[in-house]
Parts: C-alpha cells; sequence; structure tokens
C-alpha cells in the first residue's frame, strides 16, 4: 500500500512537470506573439506596381535620429541665464529650466544668485522651455496631495504670468518621488522627469569625457538622455573652472545628426505621440496617403512626428506629419 502511494506521488510529480512545461512553452509563445504584433504594427508594409515593397513607420526620435539628450537645469540660478542659455543658443541648442519661484523677483541686484522673472522670460522668448520645480522647493515624499496642488498650481500660474507660458512638465526637488507625487505631478502635462543623471563640477566632479561617454552609451541603446545640471560657473556643483560643459556642448552640436538634443517638453511629448500613434496608409501608383490616428490631448501632445518611408531601393525618405492629420506624398 505504501508503495502504490510512493508511485503515485512520484507519478504526479512527472505529471504536473509535463503541465508546467506546457504551460511555459504556452507563456513564452503567447510572448513571441505579442512582440511580433507589437512589430508588425508599428511597421506598415506596401506594395505598389513601379515602386515594389515600401516599408513606413514612425521614427522613435524626431528626424529619425537614434538617441535623444536634454540637458536640464534646476533651481533657478542666475549662472543658467548668465552662462548656460548663451553657452547653448551660440551652437543652436536649447534647454529646459526647472525653476521653484518663491524667491524669484522681478530683476536681479548684484549679489543675487538667483534668476529673475525678467531673465526667464527673455529665456522662453529664445526657445528655452522654463518649467516647474515646485514653488517652495518641497520635499513632495514628506507632503500631502492637497498641499502638493496648491504649490504645483502656484508656480505653474506663477511661471505663466511671468514668461507667457504654462509648464507642461515638472521636475521632483530632491528627485524625491513617490507613486503618489508622480501622479499628481503628471496631471495636465506631457510629462514628468522620473529618471536623470547628474553632472557638475564640485559635487558630481564630471569630466568631458564623463559626459562624452554617457551620450556614447545613448546613442548606442538608442535611448533618452536627461542630464540633470545645477550650478556652472559658480554654485551648487559648478565648475571651478566650466570648460568640460562648454566642450560637451560642442560634442553635442557636432553629433546632431545622430542626437536629437532638444527640451524635456518636446522629446517627452515626441516619444508619447510616436508609442500611441496607429499609423494608417496606403500606396497607389507612387501616392502615398494616410494619417497616425493618436487619441492623446492635442492641446499638449503637438509634436510632429517624423515618418521614416523606406523603398525596395532601401533609399530613406523622411517625412514631418501631423498626428490625427492627413498626409500625402508623392514617392516616384
Ligand atoms: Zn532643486
Amino acid at each position: 500500500m505504501m508503495w502504490r502511494v510512493l508511485d503515485m506521488i512520484i507519478y504526479l510529480k512527472q505529471y504536473c512537470r509535463v503541465w508546467y512545461g506546457l504551460l511555459a512553452l504556452i507563456l513564452f509563445m503567447c510572448f513571441m506573439g505579442c512582440s511580433d504584433n507589437k512589430d508588425s504594427s508599428s511597421y506598415i508594409m506596401l506594395n505598389d506596381d513601379t515602386l515594389g515593397k515600401v516599408k513606413i513607420h514612425i521614427a522613435q526620435f524626431y528626424q529619425n535620429r537614434k538617441a535623444a539628450i536634454s540637458l536640464t537645469f534646476d533651481d533657478g540660478m542666475r549662472c543658467h541665464a548668465m552662462v548656460a542659455a548663451p553657452a547653448l543658443e551660440e551652437r543652436g541648442l536649447r534647454g529646459t529650466f526647472f525653476v521653484y519661484g518663491r524667491n524669484i523677483l522681478p530683476t536681479r541686484s548684484e549679489n543675487d544668485y538667483t534668476i529673475s522673472q525678467t531673465e526667464i522670460r527673455y529665456m522662453t522668448e529664445r526657445g528655452h522651455e522654463i518649467s516647474n520645480h515646485t514653488f517652495n522647493h518641497i520635499k513632495m515624499t514628506n507632503a500631502s496631495e492637497d498641499s502638493i496642488r496648491r504649490d504645483l498650481a502656484k508656480n505653474d500660474s506663477l511661471i505663466e504670468l511671468w514668461t507667457g507660458k504654462r509648464p507642461v512638465t515638472f521636475a521632483f526637488p530632491y528627485n524625491a518621488r513617490n507613486d503618489m507625487s508622480i501622479r499628481v505631478a503628471k496631471e495636465g502635462r506631457v510629462g514628468v522627469r522620473t529618471f536623470e543623471t547628474g553632472f557638475g563640477g564640485n559635487v558630481c566632479h564630471s569630466t568631458y569625457e564623463d559626459m562624452v561617454n554617457w551620450a556614447e552609451d545613448k546613442i548606442k541603446k538608442m535611448s533618452w538622455g536627461v542630464a540633470m545640471l545645477h550650478g556652472i560657473n559658480e554654485g551648487y556643483d559648478g565648475w571651478e573652472d566650466p570648460e568640460p560643459f562648454f566642450l560637451f556642448l560642442d560634442y553635442l552640436k557636432e553629433k546632431e545628426s545622430e542626437l536629437w538634443v532638444e527640451t524635456f517638453r518636446d522629446v517627452c511629448a515626441y516619444r508619447e505621440e510616436a508609442n500611441a500613434a496607429k499609423l494608417h496608409a496606403t500606396l497607389v501608383d507612387g501616392v502615398l496617403k494616410g494619417y497616425a490616428e493618436c487619441k492623446l490631448d492635442v492641446s499638449l501632445f503637438n509634436h510632429p512626428l517624423t515618418l521614416v518611408i523606406t523603398t525596395s531601393k532601401q533609399e530613406v525618405i523622411l517625412k514631418d506629419i501631423m498626428p490625427n492629420h492627413n498626409f500625402q506624398f508623392v514617392l516616384k
């Protein structure tokens, strides 16, 4: 009797193992099926009598660049207006400046290290993004939902008053964030900064090589890098000699064809749109027609998307399209 029971247990164990194996196989096939579906839905293959097979998809980054970099500057320091913004502009680049309104005055006296209302207005006019970093530079993991809402709304309204543009992104002071604060901060925005790499002088001790290696890694991984800086030539984490920062900007400019260097707002909006968009297209007699269906709020998400058209001769054509707008291109 005892042996019978043991036999039974061994048999059941083997039986279960087979079922577990089968279950794992089914799950694996589902997973593979899903990822295949994802690929095939992001690419559309079209056939044309004269052009042959044409493949179209929406680029991961604007203008089909390999990776994106956003330079973000925290805490509204005067060196952002006096050093960082002009250095970016000289190279045709733009940055994102996260400011907290508590200390920002209409104009700046000589010994004041904080940016002024006049300076952030001027920077907005020059194409930089001025955005929300709370009004009181509060640690949001220690604050109630109500107080966070009030604080963010106050800073949004003041920045809008000072610059003429309402912020649509956000960066957490001290990078302190939890599920609640992320949820609240995301309301009415294209996105919030939830990952970043700090660069600077007297705290981060970043060299030119550190920053270039970081950017090269983004190109290799075809991903989005968000740099967080504070001081440039003075203040918290500034460099005694900010040469590495200027050289890094030169490097970014040189890599323009591979790297999309753009504000946090624009890269964030592009990525959300590209992920959400569903492409519809037809190709008849060399004429490509279609539209990218996107259900996101158009008042926030209105960055043009890059359509990548690969012909049968492997020629790559890039076209800007607007989500939910019909496009038509003659390919032959
Ligand atoms: Zn801060």
